[in-house]
């Protein structure tokens, strides 16, 4: 096992990840930027180094400024959390290459799922479905137009290194798909210095199911049960429940082992999400795997009882799976993924927070690093808290969701606990009969709750 884990990230995933080490018996040493000096990861690690100032790219994108701080600290490995570093497959090369254990993945992996549109032709390998679309990059408006024709409108513009919802344009008719192709190839370049552009078709009433796969090196692989993560804005989720109001014990089988398949075909290791979107007839198609923990990692470990985290560092060192096969969800889990925004306008909301409270009792999780008195940096995503509520049936982790939010408060700074609250008792929300573009016909119905 690691005497020592470096983790390469901040805030509630960095702390997450310490949370696990420690249990383990191992130390950790967080890095953290200069706008982040007073962050709880970088308190409670037994280490800490300073990798740089507050814009991420001086930081905790910094590859050679993180690789100094785990050959100074002495450690031997580095979990990446989210976002940054988590899905670039060089940082993950070059960790290797220094003799210091990447908890993920191997490189090869992370590339191959890196590039959405090559990602989509091995899944096809694997005779998983995908949604229909372009075989390859279109990089000419001619090709572009040809392919939207034969598939027929709305189709989906997206940057194949794309990601975290950027880089993606829907055209619903030839001439605005002459609008976007050149806007989606600009915005691709600048977000992630490739324009590289595919094309989906837009399947509306369509519902986002993802499912969660856990492979150690020795080919063993589960897939565990569904996470519905329809209630989004923008393509950023924003509400993620187990299991699925819509998702039946026939079609679950059926996700679970495309999932499973899927992680079979590339030989995959550690943790890693297939996405899928779902149509009204139960019909799914792979959209993108992550070869990261998601942030809504937590409802599947409420919903088993397991730690993904630990399970995930384990199986980094070498060890066997120890989720027993056949092992079934409880109950239903719902995550609330409170942001610091403003309500009025969803722009990010930093500032210091000068009284917090967070709800509690039985079933009801909070990850978050936030404290009273600590000042949000400008620098990074608003995400603060997220809470997620764990009860025997869904209506009963809905009213606990809601008291829980009731019970929630964060003085100082805005954030969207109005809009939690008013999803939570929203009828299509109630009755679990919604689909990605239920934000859409909330916010034209009600507004943004303030
Ligand atoms: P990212 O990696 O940026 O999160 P995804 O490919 O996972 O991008 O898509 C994010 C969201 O965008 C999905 O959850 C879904 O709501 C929407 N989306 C993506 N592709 C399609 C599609 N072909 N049709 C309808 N909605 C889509």
């Amino acid at each position: 096992m690691f005497s020592k884990i470096l983790v390469a990230n901040r805030a509630e995933i960095a702390l997450r990840v310490i949370r696990a080490a420690r249990e383990l018996g191992i130390k950790t040493v967080a890095v953290y930027s200069e706008s982040d000096k007073t962050s709880l990861h970088a308190v409670l690690a037994d280490e800490k180094i300073c990798i740089g100032p507050g814009r991420a790219s001086d930081s905790y994108l910094n590859i050679a400024n993180i690789l100094s701080a785990a050959e100074i600290t002495q450690a031997d490995a580095i979990h990446p959390g989210y976002g940054f570093l988590a899905e670039n497959p060089r940082f993950a090369e070059i960790c290797e290459a220094s003799g210091i254990t990447f908890i993920g993945p191997p490189a090869s992996i992370i590339k191959l799922m890196g590039n959405k549109s090559e990602a989509r032709q091995e899944m096809k390998k694997a005779k998983v479905p995908i949604i229909p679309g372009s075989d390859m990059i279109v990089d000419a408006m001619p090709e572009a137009k040809k392919i939207a024709k034969k598939m027929g409108y709305p189709i989906i513009l997206k940057a194949a290194a794309g990601g975290g919802g950027r880089g993606m344009r829907i055209a619903r008719s030839p001439s605005q798909l002459e609008e976007q192709f050149t806007m989606a190839q600009n915005e691709a370049k600048a977000a992630f210095n490739d324009a590289s552009l595919y094309i989906e078709k837009y399947l509306l009433n369509a519902r986002h199911i993802e499912i969660q796969v856990v492979a150690d090196k020795k080919g063993n692989v589960i897939a565990l049960g569904e996470r519905e993560c329809s209630i989004q804005r923008k393509h950023q989720k924003l509400i993620e429940e187990t299991p699925s109001p819509f998702v039946d014990e026939r079609l679950r089988r059926k996700l679970l082992k495309a999932a499973e398949d899927a992680a079979k075909h590339v030989g995959y290791e550690s943790l890693g999400t297939f996405e899928f979107l779902v149509d009204e007839k139960g019909r799914f198609y792979f959209m993108e795997a992550n070869t990261r923990v998601q942030v809504e990692h937590p409802v599947t470990e409420e919903a088993y009882g397991l730690d993904l985290i630990k399970e995930q560092i384990k199986i980094a060192a070498g060890e066997k799976l120890s989720i027993p096969d056949g092992l079934r969800m409880r109950g239903h889990t719902i995550e609330c993924r409170v942001n610091a925004e403003d309500p009025a306008t969803f722009a990010p909301s930093p500032g210091t927070i000068d009284f917090l409270v967070f709800p509690g009792g039985p079933g009801i999780r909070v990850d978050s690093a936030a404290y009273q008195g600590w000042r949000i940096p400008s620098d990074y995503d608003s995400l603060i808290a997220k809470v997620v509520a764990h009860a025997p049936k869904r209506h009963l982790a809905i009213k606990k969701m809601q008291a829980a939010i009731e019970m929630t408060a964060i003085v100082g700074i805005k954030t969207n606990l109005p809009l939690h609250l008013a999803i939570l008792a929203d009828s299509e929300f109630l009755n679990g009969d919604y689909d990605t573009q239920f934000m859409e016909r909330f916010l034209a119905k009600n507004g943004s709750p303030q």
